[in-house]
């Protein structure tokens, strides 16, 4: 099933994972997965190369493994700065043999130490390549506060309409603290004549050293009653787990209430926190 679909009869609700880092230990993701299909998400996204460039090639194997073992619809992450066309070819041929229908077409970040192959300079590049290429629905990522290397939110929306324009068919956001952020972003791309549908990222932060890590690569901006929450919390893990879910939890609930499209949970590969989460929102899903 193509993500695009799912829109049309309920507030889709979908998990992020990442493979993981160590090798040989991709069989510790399967646990992880199992317990997410216990709550039916509509989908599950599993990043490549996010988290080093050692789990790339996990990413096909677990999307295909989400698919065609657990029968829930899987989303691969594509990033493309790093790929020839070639490789791109490659990895779209592989999804297609793996059944795997949807791509979430990405750029990547720029790494200091790895020179790109400047044959997709842009997420845009790409999107137009696997329309050219392959049957997809492809989504896209987008930026409520604006991307960490756009000095202006209006440029950065855009471009983001030349990267809908060129074929995305749904977008999920970068993680945010501030749900203002997400709704003037929304009118933006409601002005720029953004139609698709736009699921709100929302990560739950459950200890300090995920947050700075954050706050470094994507420059999220942190609200004055999420700094006093990780203040007062930030030594005692335990009350930072608890508040941390809380805030997700308030976060959700509004965002539903105002009527979002979707929540894409960044659930970094901790199932227990997605099915706390789960059943404080999954009543308020319908249309
Ligand atoms: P683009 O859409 O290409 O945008 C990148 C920058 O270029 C922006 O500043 C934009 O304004 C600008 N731009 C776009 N088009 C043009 C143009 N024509 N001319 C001039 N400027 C332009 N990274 C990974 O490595 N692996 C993952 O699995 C992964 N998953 C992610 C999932 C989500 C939901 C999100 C939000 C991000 C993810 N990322 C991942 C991070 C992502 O790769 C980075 O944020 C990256 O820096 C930008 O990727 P993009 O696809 O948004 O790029």
């Amino acid at each position: 099933m193509k993500t695009l679909d799912l829109f049309d009869s309920k507030k889709v609700l979908s998990f992020e994972i990442f493979p993981p880092r160590q090798p040989g230990s991709v069989n510790m993701i399967y646990d992880t997965v199992e317990q997410l299909t216990e709550l039916d998400p509509d989908f599950i996204s599993v990043t490549f190369g996010a988290v080093g460039q050692g789990t790339r090639s996990k990413t096909v194997e677990i999307a295909s493994k989400i698919k065609n073992h657990y029968g829930i619809e899987s989303v691969a992450h594509l990033p493309s700065i790093n790929l020839s066309k070639t490789e791109a070819l490659n990895l779209i041929r592989e999804f297609e043999e793996q059944g795997i229908k949807n791509i979430l077409a990405l750029r990547g970040d720029i790494n200091p130490n790895i020179a790109p192959k400047n044959e997709f300079n842009y997420a845009s590049d790409l999107v137009s390549f696997i329309k050219e290429h392959g049957d997809f629905n492809i989504i896209g990522a987008c930026y409520p506060e604006g991307h960490i290397e756009s000095d202006s939110i209006v440029k950065d929306i855009l471009y983001l309409k030349r990267k809908v324009d060129a074929g995305t068919d749904h977008l999920i956001t970068q993680l945010f603290f501030d749900n203002d952020y997400f709704y003037s972003f929304q009118e933006h791309a409601a002005i720029a004549g953004i139609n698709v549908p736009i699921q709100a990222g929302i990560m739950p932060v459950v200890n300090k050293r995920q947050i700075e890590r954050m706050v470094s690569l994507c420059g999220v901006k942190l609200p004055k009653k999420f700094l006093a929450m990780m203040q007062r919390y930030e030594d005692n893990p335990e009350a930072m787990k608890e508040a941390g879910i809380a805030y997700a939890v308030d976060q959700i609930v509004d965002l539903i209430t105002q009527g979002v499209d979707g929540i894409h949970l960044y659930t970094m590969n901790k199932p227990d926190i997605a099915h706390r989460i789960y059943h404080a929102i999954n009543k308020l899903l319908v249309i």
